[in-house]
């Protein structure tokens, strides 16, 4: 007896297993690990995906497959043992790992129908509603209302059954082709029977025999400017044959990408690219750092090492920031290798996606350019994977399963024996620590390409501007700035920290902020009870009404909206004109791009945002990048707070005069002396990363630390709570004594949709039992999961502490 191993399309606890099935005769031949079969799981029938076979089973009584839902596995076999690996680091369940591994599409879609037993049905409203129909869908008995529970007494009574299906989502586009049928001899004689008159018609016979390969309908109604009517008859005649053809749908369009040719080398590119190709052709598994400043010629050491994993026959997955898969950045690898990119992002259809990813499958590229997700391409024989900007904290996936890509890329690279380049101006401390124990490999590019200078920062002492009797919510030197640009003709960006998160509490004479004595993060304002909350530990103190420092009355929570500065610009500089991009003006589906082409065509002189412009964008007219308030990302309650806030000042600073027009920089704030922002004025990543690490290590942070993060919500705050401590307890009780626990807390982000939420966190050093544990704790709570709606979400190595 045949058996399939099936993970089964129920994301539970319970069902996080393995089921076997038996493997039905008649699809014995055509059934392949890693396909999607439909399976009878309880009442219901379900999708799964097969990861195995075998020819014994524990289990007495097995049921069979019902159907194949693939003619060809989905999954490779590496993508399985992949998945599996996900699913155990992550804590997630198996089935969630393998959905995330594919496309959207692939996912079952599920209905019910009710299957009539009688003729006759005892509730008459039954009769009326089957109308002498064998099967109706249950959809339609919700549409009309109709109570369940009459259909329940009718199944006990035998009259009907509860049909369960199993949908695809997964759809082809497909085009009319035309091929020629007849010979030329047989065409020659067809075209001398027909009547003088029917001159179009002879026009196509001569276009058709000269045909030796199929083209599509529309191109020959196109060419021979012709209606379907008249190509009607050779179709039935036999001179041409219809038929269908499976196509990709091409995001692109007709888009033309200028090819473009491998540069020579600068001399930090070529001592970059050498040990990688080295690598390459060795089939050895090293991680690279590639630190290099903006503009110091990273895509083109990517573009050149691709190249040579394409030469050597392999295939190479590019990620970048999700917000940064620009047009230009796609052009570039388009540019670059043409037919051979297939590109993954979340802006393309579903439809779309699922054919890039087709291509992949069907091993028609060798390149994949993609956000996070692309790190699961189904590539079968990797040479290469770079990950851009890798210190983005969009590598994390922040919903089930909690991986991060570079985990992925790494563990992928081990199986392919391949090399991976982490690439970025301002490496996470954690990659940047490793590779300066040599764990990874560093390779510096310190230098812009063609010798443009890095643009010059200047800061804006907000504190002497409010003594200076400047109440507004620009410096002087910014305002200046501003109006220069304008009368010049040149642009500014200004850019204002993520809304509606400012909460923490500064003193606007000294800027001091109240931090937490343990944990080195700021407290955050709780309205309600006029208190200082820390959301690590459980510290919590009132809120003074004068500033401990130089008890200055001024001292008040802080923050400001998009909108406001909008305004408040307005009222400074009348002449000026604004786009305002942040999440209340993008929600549109490509008011993104049609925002950012108006500023491109100056239809504008300020572009104002918040992050999602401090990436990718690159005007050749912005001179002046503006940063409104840095305090408001220097005090996020998160120990990576001063991390953020010196990669985005230098992101936000590789925007201006990236061309002939020079560039520069005014960051306000009201700590001007924070470490953060003075290694970022000069640009040193170094002097920041010896800084970071020292604070890092004496509060106990990661690199120097593992975290875990556990969140629990529920509607009932008290109950939030309550769960919470007692997994503290319980934690408390398990993990070793060198092991931190924190908590419970109120999460920074109290209430999300009418959910309370709490926190509790791990730092450790060595904790092999903590996954144990987790599991163990998670199963326990499942019933309570289930059915009163309580969450439990585990974030092994967490980077949203919200
Ligand atoms: P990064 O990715 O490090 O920000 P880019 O790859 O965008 O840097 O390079 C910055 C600019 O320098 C680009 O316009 C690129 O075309 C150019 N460039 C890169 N390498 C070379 C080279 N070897 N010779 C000439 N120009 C180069
Ligand atoms: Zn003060
Ligand atoms: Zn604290």
């Amino acid at each position: 007896m045949k058996i399939a191993k099936v993970v089964v399309d129920v994301p539970a606890s319970q069902t996080d297993k393995i089921f076997d099935y038996i493997i039905p005769e008649h699809l014995d031949s055509y059934i392949e690990v890693g396909m999607r079969v439909i399976v009878p799981f309880g009442p219901r029938t379900i999708m799964g995906y097969i990861i195995g076979m075998s020819d014994e089973s524990n289990v007495k009584k097995l049921k069979p497959i019902k159907d194949l839902m693939d003619i060809s596995p989905v999954l490779t076999p590496e993508l399985i043992e992949l998945g599996k690996w996900v699913a155990d680091y992550t804590l997630s369940f198996y089935i969630s790992a393998f959905q995330a591994m594919l496309p959207q599409a692939l996912k079952a879609t599920y209905h019910k129908s009710i299957e009539r037993l009688a003729d006759q049905f005892e509730d008459d409203q039954l009769n009326k509603l089957f109308d002498g129909r064998d099967e109706i869908d249950t959809q339609e008995l919700l549409d009309v209302g109709f109570d369940m529970n009459r259909i329940k007494k009718a199944e006990d009574l035998g009259e009907l059954k509860i049909v369960y299906h199993v949908g695809r989502k997964e759809t082809y586009k497909k085009v009319s082709m035309i091929k020629r049928q007849m010979t030329e001899v047989e065409i020659d004689q067809y075209r001398a029977e027909l009547s003088n008159r029917a001159k179009k018609r002879k026009e196509i016979v001569d276009y058709v025999a000269q045909l030796d390969e199929p083209i599509t309908f529309k191109q020959l109604l196109n060419e021979m400017h012709t209606t379907r009517q008249t190509v009607q008859p050779l179709i039935q005649d036999g001179v041409v044959n219809i038929f269908e053809q499976e196509i990709y749908r091409n995001p692109n369009g007709n888009k033309q990408f200028e090819k473009t040719f491998p540069l020579p080398l600068a001399d930090q590119q070529k001592q970059a690219l050498t040990p990688i190709v080295d690598d390459l052709n060795r089939q050895r598994n090293n991680v690279y750092v590639l630190h290099g400043v903006t503009g110091s010629g990273k895509t083109e050491v990517y573009l050149q090492s691709i190249e040579r994993a394409m030469q050597l026959g392999k295939e190479a997955i590019v990620l970048v920031p999700e917000i940064s898969l620009t047009p230009q950045m796609v052009n570039r690898f388009k540019g670059r290798f043409g037919d051979e990119v297939a590109v993954m992002h979340s802006a393309l259809s579903k439809g779309e996606r699922f054919d890039e990813w087709r291509k992949v499958q069907n091993q028609e590229v060798k390149v994949v350019v993609g956000a996070r997700s692309a790190i699961f391409a189904p590539f079968q024989n990797i040479g290469l994977i770079i990950i851009d900007e890798e210190h983005e904290s969009s590598y994390k996936q922040e919903d089930h399963p909690r991986y991060h890509v570079k985990d992925v890329a790494i563990k992928r690279a081990e199986t392919h024996m391949c090399p991976v380049i982490l690439g970025s101006a301002t490496p996470t401390l954690e990659t940047y620590a490793r590779a300066q124990k040599n764990v990874y490999q560093l390779l510096e590019m310190p230098d812009r390409m063609n010798q443009a200078s890095m643009p010059e920062i200047h800061i804006a002492d907000m504190r002497e501007e409010l003594h200076a009797g400047n109440r507004s919510m620009f410096s002087t030197m910014l305002v200046d700035k501003i109006r220069e640009r304008i009368d010049r003709g040149e642009q500014v960006v200004l850019f204002l920290n993520r809304r509606g998160y400012s909460t923490f509490v500064m003193c606007r004479d000294c800027g001091e902020v109240k931090t937490c004595p343990h944990c080195a993060i700021s407290l955050t304002y709780h309205q309600k009870h006029h208190l200082l909350k820390c959301h690590y530990c459980q510290h919590q103190e009132k809120m003074p009404s004068e500033c401990p420092s130089c008890q200055s009355d001024s001292i008040r929570y802080f923050g400001t909206g998009t909108q406001k500065v909008e305004q408040a610009i307005e009222a400074v500089i009348p002449e000026a004109k604004v786009i305002r991009m942040d999440v209340d003006t993008t929600r549109r589906k490509g008011a993104h791009e049609k925002l950012l082409a108006q500023f491109q065509n100056k239809q504008a002189n300020i572009l104002l945002g918040t992050q999602m412009i401090a990436k990718g964008l690159d005007f050749p007219d912005v001179t002046l990048v503006g940063v409104l308030a840095a305090d408001s990302l220097l005090n996020l309650p998160d120990f990576r707070s001063s991390e953020r806030t010196f990669q985005l000042l230098t992101q936000v600073s590789g925007r201006a005069g990236r061309h002939e027009l020079k560039g520069e920089v005014v960051i306000q704030t009201y700590s001007p002396e924070h470490y953060s922002i003075e290694y970022a004025k000069q640009y040193d990543y170094s002097g920041f990363f010896k800084k970071e690490m020292s604070l890092r290590k004496a509060f106990q942070y990661p690199p120097y630390f593992f975290m875990t993060l556990i969140t629990v919500s529920h509607e009932n705050p008290i109950r939030a709570e309550e769960v919470t401590r007692v997994i503290t307890q319980l934690l408390e009780k398990h993990l070793s004594e060198n092991s931190k626990l924190l908590g419970p807390t109120p999460s920074p982000l109290e209430k999300i949709k009418d959910r309370y939420r709490f926190q509790c966190m791990i730092k450790y050093k060595y904790e092999p039992e903590q996954k144990q544990v987790l599991k163990r704790i998670l199963s326990y709570y499942e019933p309570m999961i289930q059915k009163e709606g309580l969450q439990i979400q585990i974030d092994l190595q967490p980077y949203q502490l919200m």
